[in-house]
């Protein structure tokens, strides 16, 4: 379990979460519940909200197991 990254992307913005580092603190669904909740699976829902809301409520996880990656940081 402990090297676990899952990857959830709306096409423009990658979230990338760590099951291993997270603390739950409840941050992220407290935040932006249409995006990330726990009582549903997948739990993280992409298209829930726009990328700058997601970039926002990711940059406030606590633990550092929400990360993100821009998609067209990858295009040459
Ligand atoms: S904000 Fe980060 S540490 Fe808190 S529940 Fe969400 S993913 Fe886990």
């Amino acid at each position: 379990m402990r090297d676990i990254t899952k990857k959830y992307t709306n096409g423009e913005v990658t979230i990338i979460w760590q099951p291993a580092k997270c603390i739950h603190s409840g941050i992220c669904f407290k935040g932006l519940p249409q995006v990330f909740n726990p009582k549903i699976k997948p739990w993280i829902a992409p298209l829930g909200a726009t990328t700058q809301e997601i970039i926002a409520q990711v940059k406030n996880c606590p633990s550092g197991a929400l990360s993100y990656t821009l998609n067209s940081d990858t295009k040459s």
